[in-house]
């Protein structure tokens, strides 16, 4: 079963990623964790992302689709990939189309956690405090949350008449959030 996280930064997709992955024994495919570790390990990637990613800006296309191909080709990974904070804009969202296309497979489910604004303010100064990370200061989660607003919510228009998509109040519980999406995929 491959499943896309779609929402605004802060909407609990990485949490909810977590979870599918051991309930599912799924791979968490986490483009923002995959461009951190690029920085961390200080590769030739991570040099060149390390400025937009702490401004909240997107890493270029190039950069991100190639890593995440590799993903998306991984044998072992075929057909348990978890989604989360991929696609962000159109153009990945056709890029995705194109990968899974080629090597055989499909979106099984979208779950859209919404979350409105001054929430996702409040958790990502939670979790600053909690994961330290240098673009949850609050100049850069209000930018990050526009540019999801422009770039990344019309992303919706492509997903939402598929059967397979679902929207979820992310503002509940983690637990209820869980519930609902277990509900969905029936297990
Ligand atoms: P996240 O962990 O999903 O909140 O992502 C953290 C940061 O990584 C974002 O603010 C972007 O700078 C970068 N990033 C993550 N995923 C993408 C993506 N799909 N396209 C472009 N940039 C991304």
């Amino acid at each position: 079963m491959n499943i896309i996280l779609f929402g605004p930064p802060g909407a609990g997709k990485g949490t909810q990623a977590k979870y599918l992955v051991k309930k599912l024994n799924g791979h968490q495919i986490s483009t923002g964790d995959i461009l951190r570790d690029e920085i961390k390990k200080d590769t030739d990637i991570g040099k060149k992302i390390i400025n937009n990613m702490n401004e909240g800006k997107f890493v270029s296309d190039d950069i991100v689709n190639s890593l995440l191909k590799n993903h998306v080709f991984d044998p072992n990974k075929k057909g348990k990939l978890i989604f989360d904070g991929y696609p962000r804009s159109i153009s990945q969202a056709r890029n995705l189309d194109l990968l899974l296309n080629s090597s055989n497979q499909k979106i099984d489910y979208i779950f859209f956690l919404n979350v409105n604004k001054e929430t996702i303010v409040e958790r990502i100064k939670k979790r600053k405090i909690l994961e330290k990370r240098t673009d949850d200061d609050l100049d850069t989660i209000i930018k990050r949350y526009d540019t999801y607003v422009e770039t990344t919510r019309p992303v919706l228009d492509y997903y939402s008449k598929n059967s397979n998509f679902h929207e979820i109040d992310g503002a509940m519980e983690i637990d209820q959030i869980t519930n609902k999406i277990e509900a969905f995929l029936n297990v």
